[in-house]
């Protein structure tokens, strides 16, 4: 029995937590939840964005599944994403995008993952206002190490999953030395996996471009926080969305798994919500847990669901409730 911590979170949060939840139960898969708040919710019920009974359960645990946090804006509060991701070192926010039969695209056979570098960049929190000179700076730094963890986690992924292709995305022509540090720490990842027999690399701009062009021929791809931030919801776009994609964010010790999408406050407490992107997370869960007859189960479950769209939630063309979708899938196991 795996011990992993929930986080159902803000906003629709909470119904395609359940929603997994009851796949999981009705599938048998040998985890138990330490279910804790975040967030707006967590704020109102113990005066802070992050308990301290959360970090003690993530602790203990090592792994979490995380529904979508609301982080109020404008009050001074650090976003509660980007504290976790900092605290524990998860570096690598790993974002699959494959398009799936059923969910209608402008393109086929797509699959490809995205390492994004998540703790470094832009995101550092390295950011000044002079109120005086009408000046802000927020400054991107990365580092020798931050660029070989993350290249290395990489070419590392695509060895163990038989992926041929690692393209690293950059700013090298305009960003000489931060382009030099991804650029180095890119070519000695590939040197350490030979078996990887295809490395190029690409200017960000001309990625976007073959991206929404080409997107069939690329495998993995590496980037720092910034682009991979934008790169990543370019790959969900491509694929059907942000209600069906799924990310982790992944460090040595520790690993949270978690819907990319927001609390979506417009359709919260509906039973609109669609829980595809939160049980696709939870599906890369069970494989990093070991648990890969459990995932593949109810990923053929959930991908036979797509297939009926009357079974589908209504962003994907369907009319099921969030309760009906998982019945429908929770009938297929
Ligand atoms: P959002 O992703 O919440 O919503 C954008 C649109 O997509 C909305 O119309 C929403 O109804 C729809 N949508 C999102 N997820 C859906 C799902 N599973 N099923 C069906 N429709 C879905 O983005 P937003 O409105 O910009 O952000 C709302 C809040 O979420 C903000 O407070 C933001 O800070 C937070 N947020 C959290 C995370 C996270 O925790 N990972 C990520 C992004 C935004």
């Amino acid at each position: 029995m795996h011990l992993v911590t929930l986080i159902p979170g803000d906003g629709i949060g909470p119904e395609i937590t359940q929603s997994v939840v009851d796949i999981f139960a009705a599938a048998q898969v040998p985890v138990q939840w330490d279910t804790h708040n975040a967030g707006e919710t967590a704020l109102a019920e113990s005066g802070s964005l992050l308990p301290q009974g959360l970090y003690d359960s993530l602790e203990r645990t090592k792994v979490g599944l995380k529904g979508p946090v609301t982080t109020p804006i404008g009050k001074g509060f650090k976003s509660v994403n980007i504290t976790l991701r900092q605290k524990y070192d998860l570096y690598q926010n790993v974002r699959p995008a494959q398009t799936t039969p059923g969910i209608k695209t402008r393109f086929e056979g797509i699959d490809l993952v995205l390492f994004r570098e998540n703790t470094e960049g832009l995101y550092a929190g390295l950011e000044m206002y002079d109120e005086r000179l009408g000046i802000a700076d927020s400054i991107s730094r990365i580092t020798v190490e931050g660029c070989r963890k993350i290249c290395r986690a990489a070419f590392a992924y695509a060895s163990k999953h038989g992926r041929k292709h690692v393209t690293m995305a950059h700013k090298g022509n305009i960003l000489k030395n931060a382009g030099k540090l991804m650029l180095d720490a890119a070519k000695a990842a590939a040197a350490e996996f030979p078996e990887v027999t295809f490395y190029d690399d690409r200017i960000i701009d001309n990625m976007c471009m073959q991206l929404v062009g080409k997107p069939e021929q690329f495998d993995v791809i590496v980037t720092t926080n910034l682009f991979g931030d934008i790169l990543s919801d370019l790959c969900a776009g491509l694929v059907g969305g942000l209600g069906v994609v799924s990310g982790a964010n992944i460090g040595d010790d520790m690993a949270i798994f978690e819907a990319v999408h927001g609390s979506a406050p417009d359709i919260a407490g509906q039973g609109k919500a669609n829980p595809t992107a939160l049980l696709r997370s939870a599906l890369m869960m069970l494989e990093h847990l070991g648990e890969k007859e459990h995932a593949a189960r109810i990923e053929k479950a959930l991908n036979e669901t797509f297939l009926q769209k009357e079974q589908c939630t209504g962003d994907l063309g369907g009319k099921a409730s969030t309760k009906e979708f998982t019945q429908f899938i929770i009938d297929k196991l």
